[in-house]
């Protein structure tokens, strides 16, 4: 079978993988996978694993592992884009489907003084996740960290690198702040919502050590700009 299915570290003991139910309907019932068939299975946590059906039925699929890896699919920077609460859900969910796809490492929703939004939609966004870890070959599910405000997120952030996406007169170009010579190991992005961050959350930025940086001569949307950024930043370091 060629689906990558997704089973956390808990259900991977001792050379055997249990899949949890609905991965397990999925393999069984959809793509008829059956004993002495071979599945690709990833934990979420770095763990890739090549795994020989040993039992399957309609809601419990088992296997044993053949082969095993680690940071299969996985970019070596660590990267947390960090952005403004969307009104429109759908917009932030794909921006959340695409950076997981690009390689983001953590995604922070950001309560900013222009969001129109407070929250987000926690289990929804997470199986967006999923599917995409899934979908892309990765092996590593991104952190999806509750919505907190810019100051706080600064505050906390250990990120090397720290980036504020503005489109304005002391903004550089991504690419130069990025670009190979300047390595670093993770880097937290900053990008604000669709009106924009507040002059004193750039300010605050700022002076928390961020760059901030432009993208390029046109506004683009916010969910755009993230997923721009987050690809700048992996492609100028790794793959
Ligand atoms: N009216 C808003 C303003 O002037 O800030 C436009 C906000 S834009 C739709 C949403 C976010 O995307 C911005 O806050 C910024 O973080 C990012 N962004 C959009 N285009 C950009 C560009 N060309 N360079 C840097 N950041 C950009």
């Amino acid at each position: 079978m060629t689906t990558n299915f997704y089973a956390p570290p808990a259900a991977i003991r001792g050379g055997r993988v249990v899949l949890p139910e609905d991965e397990a309907r999925h393999a069984h019932t959809v793509l008829r996978g059956a004993t002495g068939d071979e599945m690709t299975v990833v934990d979420g946590t770095g763990g890739w694993y090549r795994v020989e059906i040993t039992h399957a039925a309609p809601e419990q699929v088992v296997g044993t592992i053949v082969e095993q890896r680690e940071e299969v699919g996985e970019p070596a920077v660590d990267v947390t884009v960090a952005l403004g609460l969307l009104k429109k859900r759908s917009r932030f969910e794909t921006f959340v489907e695409k950076a997981v796809e690009l390689g983001v490492r953590r995604i922070v929703p950001l309560r900013t003084a222009r969001a129109e939004r407070e929250s987000i939609r926690e289990e929804r966004l997470r199986n967006v996740m999923v599917a995409a870890m899934k979908q892309c070959r990765r092996s590593r599910l991104p952190a999806l960290v509750a919505p907190r405000s810019t100051a706080d997120l600064l505050d906390e952030s250990e990120s090397e690198r720290r980036l504020v996406c503005h489109a304005g007169d002391a903004s550089v170009p991504i690419r130069q702040v990025v670009d190979p010579g300047g390595a670093a190991a993770s880097a937290l992005v900053l990008v604000g919502p669709e009106g924009g961050f507040a002059p004193s959350e750039v300010e605050g930025a700022v002076r928390a050590g961020a760059t901030p940086v432009s993208l390029g001569a046109r506004r683009l949307r916010a969910e755009t700009a993230g997923l721009a950024a987050l690809h700048a930043v992996i492609t100028a370091q790794s793959n």
